[in-house]
């Protein structure tokens, strides 16, 4: 049997053959086969009864060639190194696809946040802050919340920043409250960028968004935001999951309605006129459009056979193995990759980025506007690669941002 790969494993696999593919020179593959830096810090943590515990923080810087390196701060107990390289160069390619002026990073902290109280949650924050305050500026590395973190982790740590630095640069962290300088429109950004590349590949494979139906896997920040975008184009959302169970209703469902049963009654489960189904059921229920909004590896060997979507946006990141895409495309089902169809939340973050260096705040409708360009091009330029090397659109992308970060490094003269 095939040895599995780690994330960052099959990360490289696919660099690989995309340079291969491409025929570019080998120094491209030996640079970006190496994050450039690494900062593995130690955060003794005062706990409230007292005790001391160490939590191990790191930032990654991935690759800087097209700009200062951008991504999230990850807050989860089983964060390793490997995965933690993977989800950088994802950044790399994410940033590149949409053409933002970024490299790729990320960072995070060994611990579950939900078994910290306020005040150690925040106390970390501010440690880990501190202790990678000269890894990170508003033109070296930018992060960002990501899983385990949120807005007000954010706040802790640009108020630390700003005390370290002795300057309020807001732009060296995005997706902020709104009063801190966040953008508004960041926290729809996502699931709207979603629904932004869906209407491009409806135009581009024939597969109208009015009347079609629209099965999400999860019912968080991405699928809610997506259903609401699907739901005003005329598309019936017919099946919505969450961690405890699924829901499906063949006439379609109202998404407001169903944020309310959620946030009442903490699920999507049990929503009126629905029948029940499983968490991983919205992935092979009868649709026309699937968008796996919740984990990675939703959809593997065992279910891709039985989706019946034509078209899969990938709202969530990984959330399709490899040798499942394979099974798909035999299918002709069309898939937009993660790294395009979920790029709307880090190309509001640049816009946020963008206004606290100018100083100046754009309207939502500015945000949206521009988001929709952003979207559009990116889908067109890496549909354009797709054509061109007969290859799936995920390949697609990979030719796209390997070739833009190859020109960078190229251009500087590093390879
Ligand atoms: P979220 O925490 O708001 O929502 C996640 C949803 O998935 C919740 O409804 C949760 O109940 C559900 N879920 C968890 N386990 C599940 C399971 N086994 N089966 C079905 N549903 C399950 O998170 P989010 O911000 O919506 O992120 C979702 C995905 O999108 C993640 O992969 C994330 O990395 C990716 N993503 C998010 C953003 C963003 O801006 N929020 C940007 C890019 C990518």
């Amino acid at each position: 049997m095939a040895k599995k790969l780690s994330p960052w494993e099959s990360q490289l696999l696919n660099v690989k053959k995309t340079c291969d593919l491409m025929g570019l020179e080998p120094s491209v593959y030996e640079v970006v086969s190496h994050p450039k830096a690494i900062l593995k810090v130690a955060l003794p943590l005062k706990m409230d009864d007292g005790t001391v515990k160490t939590f191990e923080g790191v930032r990654i810087h991935h690759n800087d060639a097209r700009g200062p390196t951008k991504g999230g701060i990850r807050y989860h107990p089983n964060i390793d190194m490997d995965t933690e390289m993977a989800l950088a160069a994802w950044m790399t390619w994410k940033n590149a696809v949409v053409n933002l002026p970024y490299g790729g990073g990320k960072g995070g902290i060994n611990v579950d946040p939900k078994a910290l109280s306020k005040g150690e949650l925040e106390r970390l924050t501010r440690m880990y802050a501190v202790a990678i305050a000269n890894f990170v500026g508003v033109d070296l590395d930018v992060p960002a919340p990501d899983v385990g973190t949120n807005a007000q982790v954010m706040a802790w740590f640009i108020d630390e920043y700003y005390k370290v630095t002795g300057r309020i640069t807001p732009g060296v962290i995005t997706a902020k409250p709104i009063s801190l300088g966040g953008s508004l429109g960041r926290n729809a950004a996502t699931g709207r960028g979603c629904y932004f590349a869906a209407v491009e590949a409806s135009k581009s494979y024939g597969i109208p968004l009015k009347g079609a139906k629209v099965s999400l896997q999860g019912y968080g920040n991405v699928a809610l935001h997506a259903a609401y975008n699907f739901a005003n184009a005329g598309s019936k959302i017919v099946s919505a999951s969450d961690s405890k169970g699924g829901v499906y209703n063949k006439d379609g469902m109202d998404p407001w309605k169903l944020k309310e049963h959620k946030d009442k009654t903490g699920s999507v489960l049990g929503f009126k006129g629905a029948e029940t189904i499983s968490s991983a059921d919205p992935i092979t229920v009868d649709c026309d459009i699937l968008c796996p909004a919740a984990l990675q590896n939703a959809i593997t060997t065992e279910n891709a056979s039985d989706v019946k979507a034509k078209l899969i946006i990938e709202g969530a990141n990984g959330p399709t193995v490899p040798e499942a895409d394979k099974i798909l495309a035999e299918k002709d089902i069309i898939v937009v990759p993660d790294i395009c169809a979920n790029a709307g939340g880090v190309t509001v973050s640049y816009f946020e980025w963008v206004q606290n260096r100018q100083g100046f705040y754009w309207t939502e409708e500015e945000v949206d506007q521009r988001l929709e360009r952003v979207m559009l091009k990116a889908f067109h330029d890496l549909k354009e690669q797709s054509d061109k090397y007969k290859v799936s659109l995920r390949t697609g992308a990979y030719v796209l941002s390997i070739g833009r970060v190859a020109e960078a490094m190229r251009l500087l003269g590093r390879i």
